[in-house]
């Protein structure tokens, strides 16, 4: 386990940053993922850190960017530490899904998969189970 998993869980409330799925209703400790990844730079300092849950680690992988449809362009993906969850996403209630309110939270939720179908099941559950958000 990365050695700083107890700080930047602690920080991050034990919470995937990305999807906000909550790591209690896991089985495993959540990752440490590099927002600026090691590959392109990105160093181990806390400030270049979050919690990522598996699914949102593997899929986010090396990026930075992804393509927005709708602004037709590029776009940095969420950066947890610079940026506030909600002001780039909301949750519908009813269907459990992310929407992405910015290009940066669209394409985020497209890259990541925040709404596939195993992660909409898993929320709506969570919901019921007053879990999340
Ligand atoms: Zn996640």
């Amino acid at each position: 386990m990365n050695p700083l998993y107890p700080n930047v869980a602690r920080r991050a409330g034990h919470r995937c940053e990305y999807c906000r799925a909550p790591e209690a209703v896991f089985n495993f400790p959540f990752e440490v993922e590099h927002i600026l990844p090691k590959s392109r730079g990105g160093t181990d300092d806390e400030a270049n850190l979050c919690l990522a849950c598996r699914s949102c680690n593997l899929r986010k992988s090396d990026r930075i960017v992804a393509f927005d449809e709708r602004s037709g362009e590029d776009v940095p993906l969420f950066q947890p530490r610079d940026q506030r969850w909600d002001d780039h996403f909301r949750v519908e209630d009813e269907s459990g899904e992310i929407q992405g309110l910015t290009a940066t939270g669209r394409a985020t939720v497209r890259i990541l998969e925040l709404n596939h179908p195993l992660q909409l099941t898993a929320r709506l559950l969570w919901i019921r189970l007053q879990f999340f958000p």
